[in-house]
């Protein structure tokens, strides 16, 4: 009987809504969980238009793994994946609780895939930097699905749309990334320089921009058959991976939005995408 109760509060948890937005975010520099400036207030202003969600199911460049896995815990942690940076960045807690049902529900939607229920994983920078500016208060549960690197773009793109259920139970689908991503090729002297790309980056960020605002997705999924300055701006799945997932959710008749629309240091942008 008790058992029973559970399974009923569990399905009742997150009832039908109204469709949830999706968005990709260009994460940036992890600096950015803690500066104030036009990224993080175009995150803000882009928070303030959302509905209230029920819970975020994130999809960051930074849980990259064999196979795929959903973060299950109460309580995920914190984690400063990265090095190098100021103790206060250190210091940042992002107390978000998890979401068991949500994994659990993630899980069921995306069978067959072999999905593993992680209790080890947390929150990682991709996540709770970004995150935090969308609802600083930590009052959402957050889960993220990691990224099986074993696996090709087109293959991830399909896995997204089995998740479009989740976006009528009031779940935020969140990619966290960069679309032009070349770390190698900083411009650490013009870090702060405003909207500044290299040939190639500017290049890029026009083309593919072009195709998202086009819902012409099919050269973005192979965007490793595309132009020598497409291959310098993502030398990595990793970070472009994100944006296939919320490539994925968007449904024929809804329209795709950019902001925080810039180029950084040369080689990055923070180009993120709304779907609504
Ligand atoms: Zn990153």
């Amino acid at each position: 009987m008790n058992n029973l109760n559970a399974l009923g509060r569990m399905a009742g948890r997150f009832g039908t809504t109204d469709k949830m937005p999706v968005l990709f975010l260009g994460h940036g520099s992890p600096m950015n969980a803690i500066e104030e400036n036009e990224f993080v207030r175009g995150f803000r202003s882009i928070a303030e238009k959302l509905p209230h969600p029920n819970a975020i199911l994130c999809i960051s460049a930074h849980w990259f793994t064999r196979g795929t896995k959903v973060t299950a815990m109460q309580m995920p942690r914190t984690i400063h994946d990265f090095s190098g940076f100021p103790k206060e960045l250190f210091a940042v807690q992002y107390p978000a609780k998890g979401s068991p049902e949500l994994a659990q529900e993630t899980k069921t939607l995306l069978n067959p895939t072999a999905v593993e229920l992680d209790e080890k994983w947390g929150l990682d920078h991709g996540a709770w930097s970004v995150i935090k500016h969308l609802y600083p208060k930590a009052d959402i549960p957050v889960v993220q699905l990691s990224i099986d690197y074993t696996q090709a773009p087109e293959y991830h793109f399909k896995l997204a749309q089995q998740l479009q259920a989740l976006r009528r139970k009031g779940i935020l689908i969140i990619g966290s990334g960069n679309i032009v991503h070349n770390l190698g090729l900083v411009d650490f002297a013009n870090m702060h320089k405003d909207n500044y790309g290299f040939d190639w980056a500017v290049e890029s960020r026009e083309k593919i921009n072009g195709w998202l605002t086009d819902g012409n997705f099919d050269p973005l999924i192979h965007y490793y058959k595309q132009s020598q300055a497409i291959q310098l701006a993502i030398p990595t799945p990793d970070h472009f991976l994100p944006l296939i997932y919320t490539l994925g959710l968007k449904e024929k008749q809804e329209s795709l939005s950019l902001f925080n629309d810039k180029l950084l240091a040369g080689s990055l942008s923070m180009t993120s995408v709304k779907i609504a």
